[in-house]
């Protein structure tokens, strides 16, 4: 087997606040297969965009390892860098915020390709005319146009060509349908897969939203307060989910349709803040299963089967 095009260890991210430490993500570990989509799903605030932006290292982490493509990211120079990241790219969850107001449509496009140094206009246009079109964007008709005169799925056709021109090989995918109207997200979604094939892409999907990251997702990561529950084949996981955190996401999902979302998807409560999480595991709080070894061990992820892993003292499967 390769070695996978992302590998991610034990990676950790502190913000400083009033001076004390939230951590945002705590000892992460996951990797990413080329030509995979791994999903990465848990409630707002789990710390999802923190582990994306680590990983791009537009936040540098506290602690732990990026590895693409065999280098070590953590420890590159800035104008090393700043060569990776034509490697890898971010789309955002929302679109007509993460575009320039007062920049027409082409030259938001072209902008990676000047910031790398292709100077020569013509071969700029010819591929800023390549991937508008590639996305389902007319060219002629939206080139010369402002952000402004599109709508929010329009927009997230936009920045998502911005992040295709330089032909990644992986593209961090942050919530990119979220903000969107439920009636188009389905589209985006396509879109995202059509790109896949076609550019031969490498995704880490970040939602909130099981139900979205079901449709794409070959496997699943599940976040809860910055550490990762449970991660496996999504059939696998769907089909029998082995951390109870997974299995109260499962159940909150109201229609097994990717396209309508969810009303109240967040189980027993509101979660710990991550400024003083529980002892322990971190879910035990709102844990059915939790006792007294819950409190007292932090729960190591460990194989369960069948591609699956686990971070539970009581798994409900295969433990
Ligand atoms: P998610 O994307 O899963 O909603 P985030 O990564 O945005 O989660 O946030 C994880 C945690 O880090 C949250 O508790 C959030 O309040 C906190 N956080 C995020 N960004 C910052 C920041 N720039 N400074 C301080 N705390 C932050
Ligand atoms: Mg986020």
């Amino acid at each position: 087997m390769s070695a996978p095009l992302l590998s991610v260890e034990n990676l950790t991210v502190e913000y400083a606040i009033g001076g004390r430490s939230l951590f945002a993500v705590s000892d992460v570990s996951l990797h990413v297969d080329r030509g995979e989509t791994l999903g990465l799903v848990g409630e707002s605030g789990c710390g999802k965009s923190t582990l994306g932006r680590a990983v791009l290292q537009l936040r540098p982490p506290t602690g732990g390892k990026v590895v693409f493509d065999g280098t070590e990211l953590t420890t590159l120079d800035a104008p090393s860098m700043r060569q990776m990241r034509k490697r890898l790219q971010l789309i955002f969850q929302d679109p007509i915020a993460s575009l320039n107001p007062r920049r027409r449509i082409g030259d938001i496009i072209a902008e990676p390709l000047i910031i790398t140094g292709v100077a020569d206009k013509a071969e700029r246009d010819r591929r800023v005319r390549e991937v508008m079109t590639a996305v389902g964007l007319d060219p002629d008709v939206a080139m010369g146009r402002l952000p402004h005169e599109f709508s929010g799925g329009q927009c997230q056709r936009i920045c998502i060509a911005r992040a295709l021109i330089l032909e990644p090989e992986l593209v961090i995918c942050d919530e990119p349908v979220s903000a969107l109207d439920v009636s188009i997200r389905a589209q985006i979604l396509n879109l995202l897969e059509e790109m896949k094939r076609r550019y031969g892409l490498t995704l880490l999907f970040i939602a909130h939203d099981l139900a979205v990251v079901k449709a794409v997702s070959d496997r699943i990561a599940v976040m809860y307060l910055g550490k990762l529950c449970e991660v496996g084949p999504t059939e696998a996981v769907f089909a029998r989910p082995a951390h109870p955190y997974t299995a109260l996401l499962l159940e909150a999902i109201p229609v097994p349709d990717p396209t309508v979302r969810p009303s109240a998807n967040v189980p027993i409560g509101e979660p710990p803040s991550p400024l003083n999480p529980p002892s322990g595991c971190r879910f035990r709080t709102r844990c059915p299963r939790a006792d007294a070894q819950c409190a007292a061990e932090v729960p190591l992820r460990r194989p369960v089967g069948g591609g699956q892993s686990v971070a539970c003292h009581h798994p409900l499967a295969g433990g």
